[in-house]
């Protein structure tokens, strides 16, 4: 037997709660997976937030174990690329969405969707960098492709006290480029400045509509806003700059126009975390693996027991938690 976040929705209406579960049941509801993980750490993304809080319409099948994102030893595989002893890491692939998820002791994955765990980091850290920390590491890495380099100028960073926000300030600061956090939340100032940027500024600048183009700033931006935020972000990238967007904190809307992108020849790169192919996904991790510092992941990390995962799931949607959580889903 294991325990797992259980969400359900039928004619009593939507319930989420910690249930009981055993081998038989993962063999009839995941049933196309081919390799069982022993999950060891989970972690609450903001996606994970909007299925547990019944939000938006995240979970597509029912009942559904929630946890988009898992780490863990491999117990059982009938997929010749995995043993049992293995230590992996999954992140998305609609897992927790359409197939049962990591919020769990034990889960039933496809092996293509598996990325062995690099030897140099533990399953809890694996956790603590998650969906939201391997996102962050996609978007340093289109903001690289696109020729950014540290000595282009300024960075800026949105919904920086944020999951995705926080590793990408640690990770851009790490690659050398200086860093500008944007936040709502001004007492986090001292905590965006220990990750390593060098300048921390109130959302609100950004927030509101704004003129198409305006005074060239960035050389590079990551977004995890949307809305009138990335639009001003891209108005603000100077000639030849890139905008990873990767968010929609904000908003879903995109309020801009097409002057930055033809009259300074800005790029942007959208980011998706979900269907990432697996070179880029293995190649994230190993540069995660390779450059994230411990003890700044540590300090935006707070682990919590896997029942707190359903209170802490509308508090993930407001924005209060700060850099990431990590669910030891034993606990
Ligand atoms: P978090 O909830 O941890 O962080 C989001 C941050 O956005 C908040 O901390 C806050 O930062 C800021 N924010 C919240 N509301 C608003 C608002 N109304 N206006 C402006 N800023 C706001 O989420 P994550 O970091 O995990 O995810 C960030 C975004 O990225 C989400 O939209 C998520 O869905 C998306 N995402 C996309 C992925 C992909 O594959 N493309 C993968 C993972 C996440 P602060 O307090 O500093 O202002």
């Amino acid at each position: 037997m294991f325990k797992a976040i259980y969400l359900d929705k039928n004619e009593a209406g939507f319930s989420a709660g910690v249930r009981e579960l055993d081998d038989d049941a993962l063999a009839t509801h995941a049933a196309d997976g081919d390799v069982t993980v022993r999950i060891a750490y989970s972690t609450v993304n903001y996606k994970d937030g909007l299925a547990i809080a019944n939000r938006s319409p995240v979970v597509r099948k029912w009942p559904m174990v929630a946890g988009i994102d898992g780490a863990g030893v491999v117990e059982a595989s009938s997929n010749p690329a995995f043993r049992p002893g293995d230590r992996v890491v999954l992140n998305g692939w609609g897992v927790g969405e359409t197939h049962w998820g990591c919020l769990s002791g034990k889960a039933r994955l496809k092996g293509a969707w598996l990325v062995p765990l690099p030897a140099t980091l533990g399953e809890r850290e694996a956790m603590a960098i998650g969906t939201a920390g391997y996102t962050s590491m996609l978007c340093v890495m289109a903001l690289a492709d696109a020729g950014v380099k540290p000595a282009d100028g300024e960075v800026l960073v949105t919904g920086a006290a944020g999951g995705v926000g926080s590793v990408a300030v640690a990770l851009l600061a790490g690659r050398g480029y200086r860093v500008v956090a944007s936040t709502g939340r001004a007492a986090e100032a001292d905590y965006l400045k220990g990750l390593g940027a060098t300048e921390v500024i109130d959302r609100t600048a950004l927030s509101e509509p704004g003129k198409p183009l305006q005074k060239e700033r960035w050389a590079g931006v990551v977004d995890c806003v949307g809305s009138h935020t990335l639009a001003n972000a891209c108005a603000q990238t100077r000639y030849g700059g890139a905008v990873a967007a990767c968010g929609l904190a904000q908003g879903m809307d995109f309020p801009s126009s097409v002057a930055p992108f033809i009259l300074r020849g800005v790029h942007l790169a959208g980011v998706d975390s979900v269907m990432c192919p697996m070179p880029r996904r293995s190649a994230a991790w190993a540069a995660l693996a390779a450059e994230l510092d411990r003890g700044r992941l540590a300090a935006m990390t707070t682990e919590i027991a896997l029942a707190e995962a359903i209170a802490m799931a509308p508090e993930v949607l407001a924005g209060k938690v700060r850099g990431r959580l990590v669910v030891d889903v034993n606990r």
